[in-house]
């Protein structure tokens, strides 16, 4: 049905903090009265949330910008690749404006210039969801606590193109927090740059919530968060001292026994040229430590191999750190040199070669280890969320697994149940990154 509103084709590329961007892009447009519509020739604009983050992305989203030129003509970007136009502009000189991360009210305009809305908007019956328009599924959000970061890890331009730390006001993200929860999410996936430094840019300030005043740091946004009474997980912290506060949160059941805590090395060295937060920490020492808190505690991380300068003796250093620290799930990368980035200028690059032997020795070793966690897990019953159901069964989660990135549990023949519902099933199979398990009644 062709309602008479203005429609807006909407593209968003890149990260989970990208997707919160382009949630409030869209929520600000319908509550403005344009229809969102899934295809060029449907729309009288086309907006592109580019990510900037790595070459890769870059030339995914300049191609994004020339299809949506080509398809449909009105093309307005926006994101991280935005904060610097030219390199868009140099390329596509017809796109309509260029706006970098976080500039919502800009897209809004820009679209308001370019197509105006028609005032057929009508508060009663056009109403948005108080949650906003989500488009993550409804029973998981991505909760973003701050823009930016202060640290300058030399292989990455975030800081470059985000700005520094700008923490969110506690009281409202504790109120987006509730709003998602009121409208029916179980799980609240806090992101960030980095987590553990929240509040700091605002001297921890005390804000309010309720009517009571409450911290702007991690431990206090954490106990509020676990007040909400759903599962609560944390991404991208970093191993500082004030993390291990965390963990008996997590060992009372109020947080997820879960971190996300992108490593990139275990070599000192290495660590020091990637100039890395919490570089001089004793890593290895805090995961024991955090693991005799918590036995159940999921480790997931990422890892650069072929960093320049790093030696044999490095790689071997990174080895055994993984072998020491058991993780739980682990990606890695092998180090390419992003445009911008002062790690490009550092001396004794990786041949080739090299990094791909390093980069497939790691993960030989890597997936024995989450292997044999996983398989650990055979006889136990954990709670599970469910994610999808279908024909077959219903797929979903346990408390160690972040959608997306994670492993999944399959519960084939549970046809009746809905995504969202939690769930106690009894695992009795496991292969390198999943799950297969029946309820438990
Ligand atoms: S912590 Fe380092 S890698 Fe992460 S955004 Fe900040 S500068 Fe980039």
């Amino acid at each position: 049905m062709d309602t008479g509103r203005k429609k807006v084709g909407f593209i968003s590329l890149g990260c989970p903090k990208a997707l919160v961007d382009s949630e409030r892009i869209l929520t600000q447009l319908k509550t403005d009265g344009y229809d969102i519509v899934p295809s060029y020739d449907q729309a009288d604009i086309v907006v592109v949330n580019t990510c900037g983050f790595i070459d890769d992305a870059k030339r995914e989203s300049l191609e994004t910008i020339g299809e949506a030129l080509q398809e449909n003509g009105k093309v307005i970007v926006t994101g991280c690749m935005g904060g610097e136009a030219e390199q868009i502009t140099s390329v596509h000189p017809s796109v309509l404006s260029v706006t970098g991360p976080q500039a919502y009210e800009e897209v809004v305009s820009a679209v308001h210039k370019h197509v105006p809305a028609l005032n057929t908007h009508d508060p009663f019956t056009d109403l948005v969801p108080p949650q906003g328009i989500k488009l993550t599924p409804r029973h998981y959000a991505y909760l973003k606590i701050s823009e930016g970061c202060n640290h300058r890890c030399t292989f990455c331009i975030i800081p470059s193109l985000r700005g520094d730390l700008v923490s969110r006001p506690v009281g409202d993200v504790m109120e987006e927090a509730q709003r998602l929860v009121e409208a029916g999410v179980q799980e609240l996936l806090v992101i960030s740059q980095d987590t553990s430094a929240y509040g700091i840019d605002i001297k921890y300030r005390t804000g309010f919530w309720q009517g009571r005043p409450l911290k702007s740091n991690m431990q206090a946004l954490c106990e509020a968060l676990s007040s909400l009474g759903v599962w609560v997980r944390l991404h991208y912290v970093y191993p500082y001292p004030h993390v291990d506060k965390i963990i008996p949160l997590m060992t009372e059941g109020k947080l997820l026994p879960y971190l996300d805590i992108p490593f990139q090395h275990g070599s000192p060295g290495v660590l020091k040229a990637m100039k890395r937060p919490a570089h001089a920490e004793n890593t290895l020492e805090r995961i024991h430590k955090w693991r005799d808190l918590c036995p159940d505690l999921t480790l997931r991380s990422t890892f650069i191999v072929g960093f320049p300068g790093e030696t044999d003796q490095d790689f071997d250093v990174l080895l055994n750190f993984i072998e020491q620290a058991q993780l739980d799930r682990v990606g890695c990368f092998q180090y390419s040199a992003v445009e911008g980035a002062k790690a490009n200028d550092l001396p004794d690059p990786v041949p080739e070669q090299l990094k791909q032997e390093r980069f497939e020795r790691f993960m030989e070793v890597q997936a024995k280890i989450s292997s044999k966690r996983l398989q650990a897990k055979i006889g136990k019953t954990l709670e599970v969320i469910i994610d999808e159901v279908d024909g077959e069964g219903a797929i979903g989660r346990t408390q160690s697994d972040a959608p997306e990135i994670d492993g999944l549990v399959f519960l084939n023949g549970e046809t009746e149940l809905l995504p969202g519902d939690l769930v106690r099933a009894k695992i009795f199979q496991a292969d390198e990154h999943d799950l297969w398990a029946e309820l438990s009644h």
